[in-house]
């Protein structure tokens, strides 16, 4: 079979499937081939991590209609960072700030739910699932790519390819661009738990000399912790009993939120960063984890890839309204243009919090007090930090504005 698209979007997962959703009435025929079946259970990055959703995020994904009024997003509205041994600590507020919360928490899983439950609703697109990606060959004026279903193959030709096929991706690899990467030799354990406080919207991040700890509001007294560890580590710690393992958590993140209790299933994370040194070659752009991964300290990952996501979109919906080429070079040149500031400001501020928070040289850490001294007394300073962790950096796609 051999069939002709404009676009194919390689890869479902939570970028690749908001991305067509974006596209769905565009007027382009767009196919999304996703290599694990169409079901919550089945997609591996539609799991039990919980995710901080930006307020650019939250804005786009209710544009979009994936929430809606009955999706168990915790608004976030109120922030609090600090580090083990160090004085102070900055304390964010949205309501004192003047700002609407600065995001949501959801876990992934519900936020694949909603995804698959809207790309159900989505008429134009064509979803082929399972397919992986096995060949791909540029032809010209378009890109053929073969997939893959259990025994049987099919060839599609499209004039724009898009990789969203996460942190390995095929595609990247298919058009010889490089990645580098760093490895933190940490990994993040995953896993809920009860506090003794409600936490009431307010997301907790601790930085120790082991690592940092996160802890994000999920409605009653129910929580989210990110628990940083030596990888060498994290096979045992998340083996551990519930009492020892509460420990654990609480020799590192304090009792700011009371005695914690009923942890849930562990699922430790390697951490590793990735960053690629092109995102787009002839008729291919990629986004998302295939285009840069992060640590997930800084909660960035999938708020920066909806961000490229939401930027392609924009520009394909231009490129359609006007008969446009979709794989034009000149529209993927302003697509990489546009996504430049917020990539490297995005990722390079991931990495500099891991560097930063897990040093203990003595002037560093007198650098990060008074950083964090100025940081929780200068007004205007806190509003802009607060604002760009809200997602609002570089050229802001119209969807994930405020309304
Ligand atoms: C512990 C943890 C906590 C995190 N917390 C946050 C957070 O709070 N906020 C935040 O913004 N981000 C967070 N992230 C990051 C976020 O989860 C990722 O950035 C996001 O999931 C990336 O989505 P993606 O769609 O680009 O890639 P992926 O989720 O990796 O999806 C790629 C998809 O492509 C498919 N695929 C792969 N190869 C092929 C092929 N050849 N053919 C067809 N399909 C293929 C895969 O099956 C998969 O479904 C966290 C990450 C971790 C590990």
């Amino acid at each position: 079979m051999n069939e002709s698209l404009d676009v194919l979007i390689i890869g479902g997962g939570l970028v690749g499937a908001s991305l067509a959703i974006a596209l769905d009435d565009a007027g382009l025929r767009v196919a999304l081939a996703e290599a694990a079946p169409p079901r919550v259970d089945l997609q591996p990055s539609y799991d039990e991590r919980n995710l901080v959703l930006a307020r650019v995020s939250v804005n786009a994904l209710e544009a979009l209609g994936v929430f809606d009024a009955t999706t168990p997003a915790i608004p976030l509205r109120r922030i609090h960072v600090s580090r083990r041994g160090d004085f102070g600590a900055v304390r964010l507020d949205a309501e004192a700030l003047g700002l609407p919360p600065f995001g949501a928490v959801l876990p992934a899983r519900e936020l694949g739910n909603a995804l698959l439950r809207r790309l159900d609703t989505c008429a134009q697109l064509v979803r082929i699932a399972p397919a992986q990606a096995v060949a791909i060959e540029p032809v010209a004026d378009a890109v053929e790519v073969e997939l893959r279903s259990g025994d049987t193959r099919r060839r599609v030709r499209a004039r724009l390819l898009v990789g969203a096929d996460g942190t390995e991706s095929f595609v990247r690899n298919a058009f010889g661009i490089e990645a580098e990467r760093r490895d933190y030799a940490q990994s993040a354990i995953v896993t809920t738990l009860t506090t003794e406080r409600p936490l009431d919207g307010h997301a907790y991040e601790r930085f120790t000399d082991s690592g940092p700890v996160a802890l994000l509001p999920l409605g009653d007294r129910r929580a989210g912790l990110v628990l940083t560890v030596p990888a060498a580590d994290a096979e045992v710690v998340a083996a551990l009993d519930d009492a020892a393992f509460l420990a654990v958590v609480h020799e590192r993140f304090g009792w700011r939120a009371g005695r914690f209790a009923r942890p849930g299933r562990r699922k430790p994370y390697p951490l590793a960063c990735m960053l690629a040194e092109r995102t787009s070659a002839p008729r291919m752009v990629l986004v998302g984890n295939a285009a840069q991964t992060v640590h997930p300290i800084g909660a960035q990952g999938f708020n920066l890839g909806l961000r490229d996501a939401l930027t392609l979109a924009e520009l394909l919906r231009e490129a359609a309204a006007c008969e446009g080429d979709p794989g034009d070079a000149a529209l993927l040149a302003r697509h990489v243009e546009r996504r430049a500031p917020d990539r490297e400001a995005t990722t390079s501020f991931s990495d500099d919090l891991v560097r930063l928070m897990g040093n203990d040289f003595l002037p560093l850490r007198a650098l990060r007090t008074l950083g964090f001294h100025a940081l929780d007394r200068i007004g205007p300073l806190k509003r802009r930090f607060a604002l760009r962790g809200m997602g609002y950096r570089g050229d802001v796609p119209a969807l994930g504005l405020m309304r």
